[in-house]
């Protein structure tokens, strides 16, 4: 993989930083997004990863923001060269019931989880087809396969997220492109905290491994993809959940 370049959006998360840090280990050149430079003290995190032996670097953006997305592109090809593998990793969550969920909420999950999967993707699609080689993996959720109460804005973003996985693996197959989901179920990290902990008792209880998952595992599936080897799984949408899917 020496000379594969992967982008991570929302890289410097719970779950973006071991995708970075499996990704760098396994030999490709990742950068990730943060947001804000200073307000996430994103040197940090990358001295952190350093002293464990991962190299990855990053640039600004904010995914919600097309144009953004056009100029962090342009800035990571110059320095690292053409992305060859995308993640998008980068999402929120802003709960509420549907009857209650304040426009404000529906808008701001549906552009961070749903409009950035475009925003980024779109600047390095082109590329890839033109190079004949590229891994697109969008991190959606169990909740975009089920639904979850409180969260019609995020089940709707996650939903569509492997809707577009769908149609780019349409367009790219011949193109050495692939397109795939994977969605996760409960995860241990700061999103998931935020849940109160008796929700979350009762969600765990729910899940036949009797436990949380944790970001490598998520990484694991990451890393399988994103192989020049794994070109036949194609607009897969691959559940990491502890086998919670089955339990509905
Ligand atoms: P975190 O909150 O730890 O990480 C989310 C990441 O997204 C952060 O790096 C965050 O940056 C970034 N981000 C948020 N908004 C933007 C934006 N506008 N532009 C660029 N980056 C942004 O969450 P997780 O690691 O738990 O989640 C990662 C992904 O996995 C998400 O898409 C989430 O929906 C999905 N997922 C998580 C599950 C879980 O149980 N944890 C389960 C299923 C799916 P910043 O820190 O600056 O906000």
């Amino acid at each position: 993989m020496a000379n594969r370049v992967a982008l991570v959006t929302g890289g410097n998360g719970g779950i973006g930083t071991e995708i970075c840090k499996q990704l760098a280990t396994a030999g490709y050149r990742v950068v990730t997004t943060c947001v804000d430079a200073e307000r996430e003290k994103i040197a940090d995190w990358q001295k952190e990863l350093a002293a464990a032996g991962t190299q990855v670097d990053w640039v600004e953006c904010n995914v919600t923001d097309f144009e953004a997305c056009k100029a962090m592109a342009a800035e990571v090809t110059e320095k690292f060269g053409p992305v060859d593998v995308l993640i998008n990793a980068a999402g929120i969550t802003r709960d509420a019931f549907a009857h209650k969920m304040p426009l404000e909420n529906w808008d701001s999950v549906i552009q961070t989880n749903l409009y950035s999967v475009f925003n980024v993707t779109r600047q390095f699609v082109e590329g890839m087809r033109e190079r004949g080689f590229g891994r697109i993996i969008n991190i959606a959720s169990v909740n975009g396969q089920t639904g979850q109460f409180g969260q019609a804005n995020y089940s709707a973003a996650k939903a569509g997220m492997h809707g577009f996985s769908m149609a780019l693996a349409k367009e790219g197959a011949r193109k050495g492109i692939t397109a795939n989901t994977i969605s996760p179920g409960y995860v241990e990290t700061a999103m998931t905290a935020a849940i109160p902990e008796e929700v979350r008792n009762g969600i765990v209880a729910q899940v036949p491994a009797g436990r949380m998952g944790r970001p490598d595992e998520i990484a694991r599936a990451v890393v399988f993809l994103a192989a020049d080897e794994a070109e036949y799984i194609n607009g897969a949408n691959i559940p990491v959940n502890g086998g919670l899917f089955t339990s509905f």
